[in-house]
């Protein structure tokens, strides 16, 4: 059986995170509805992927995988592959739960539906707040993180960070809180370096973590005007060719080397090997030069919807009409068999 070793990296409170994770978020179908049916090939991936040496896991209450997460976990560790002290879970609050203390009330239906006493990690998903109408609640983050200290003394969370925020909210958080974020989770990719804010969070201690590696590179995410390298760029297959590596262990090496974290998402067996499969080479000057030449700061993932929101987090572009808020980020059921809150 193949076997990966991925190394880790200390966060600022001693935690040890493997430097890759599994990404959880099965996205949305054509109708923007979560494509719930791809659920069972991610549980086969993901049992795979603990079996072959995966030990991070990057979910949320938003990706309603959360129990059939346990279920895979509760079956490695009586399996024998695993034990829990070995893995490291991550998941988010949803911004359904903003208020300090409903963070413990979203972190313990967390905890019941993947059969966990603890988490590794709970997230901030998104810095702003909205009821299930889609309403801003306008929330100030700095109360949502006073939850977030609190479930961490609780010990119901080994380390507590954020996604997706700015480095000003950042900042803001750092200069009035007690506890600086272990982690920082947001979109980086070719297109999206990331460069200021990512240099801001070193210079605090704050490890980053990069979410959709791939951004557009990808067949499921070829957007209408979404820019190069796509899968079969010239240039990047050239530089597989040169390291008898594939264009996506290119970019998660590159990655790496940047000191990021990453956690792509697939349900596919032979990718799951293959996403962890890039510790055993090295980019060279020229190579990286190459890589960086595709940072155009180009976003895979604007939330739009949210781009009147007062805590929004990026750029805001001119539209006549917004997006309106996919019902899926609204309200669910958790679980794809389950009707549980
Ligand atoms: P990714 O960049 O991980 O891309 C996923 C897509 O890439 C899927 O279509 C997958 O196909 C394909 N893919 C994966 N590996 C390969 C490969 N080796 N070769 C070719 N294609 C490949 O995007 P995500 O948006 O899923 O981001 C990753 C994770 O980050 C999420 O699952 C989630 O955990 C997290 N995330 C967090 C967000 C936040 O707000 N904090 C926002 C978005 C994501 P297939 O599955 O069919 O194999």
């Amino acid at each position: 059986d193949p076997r990966v070793h991925i190394p880790t990296v200390k966060l600022n409170n001693g935690v040890e995170m493997p430097v890759l994770g599994f990404g959880t978020w099965l996205g949305f179908n054509d109708k923007m509805q979560l494509d719930m049916p791809t659920c069972d090939k991610m549980v086969d991936a993901l049992e795979y992927a603990i079996d072959i040496g995966y030990r991070h896991i990057d979910t949320a209450h938003l990706y309603r995988v959360e129990p059939e997460i346990g279920d895979v976990i509760e079956k490695k560790i009586k399996e024998g592959v695993v034990k829990r002290e070995e893995l490291f879970i991550t998941t988010k609050v949803w911004q359904h739960y903003h208020r300090e203390k409903d963070v413990e009330v979203s972190l313990r239906h967390s905890l019941r539906r993947m059969k966990l006493d603890y988490v590794d990690q709970l997230l901030i998903h998104w810095p702003f707040s909205h009821n299930q109408q889609g309403v801003d609640e306008k929330i100030d983050y700095l109360e949502t993180w006073r939850g977030f200290e609190a479930v961490l003394r609780a010990g119901l969370a080994k380390s507590i960070g954020v996604s997706n925020f700015t480095i000003p909210q950042l900042k803001r958080l750092i200069a009035f809180s007690k506890v600086v974020p272990a982690t920082h989770q947001i979109e980086v990719n070719l297109n999206l370096a990331q460069r200021e804010l990512v240099d801001y969070c070193k210079a605090q201690g704050i490890v980053v973590v990069a979410y959709a590696p791939f951004g557009c590179m990808v067949p499921s995410k070829d957007y209408p005007d979404s820019p190069e390298p796509k899968i079969n760029n010239p240039q990047m297959v050239a530089l597989a060719r040169k390291h008898n590596k594939t264009v996506t262990q290119i970019v998660l090496r590159h990655l790496y080397e940047r000191d990021l974290v990453s956690v792509p998402k697939t349900i596919t067996k032979s990718r799951v090997l293959e996403n962890a499969s890039i510790f055993d080479f090295k980019l060279d000057a020229e190579d990286t030069k190459v890589l960086e030449s595709f940072n155009n700061g180009y976003r895979s993932n604007p939330v739009l919807w949210y781009m009147n929101f007062d805590h929004y987090p990026f750029e805001k572009v001119k539209l006549d009409k917004l997006p309106e808020i996919p019902s899926g980020l609204l309200k669910w059921k958790n679980g794809k068999n389950q009707n549980i809150d």
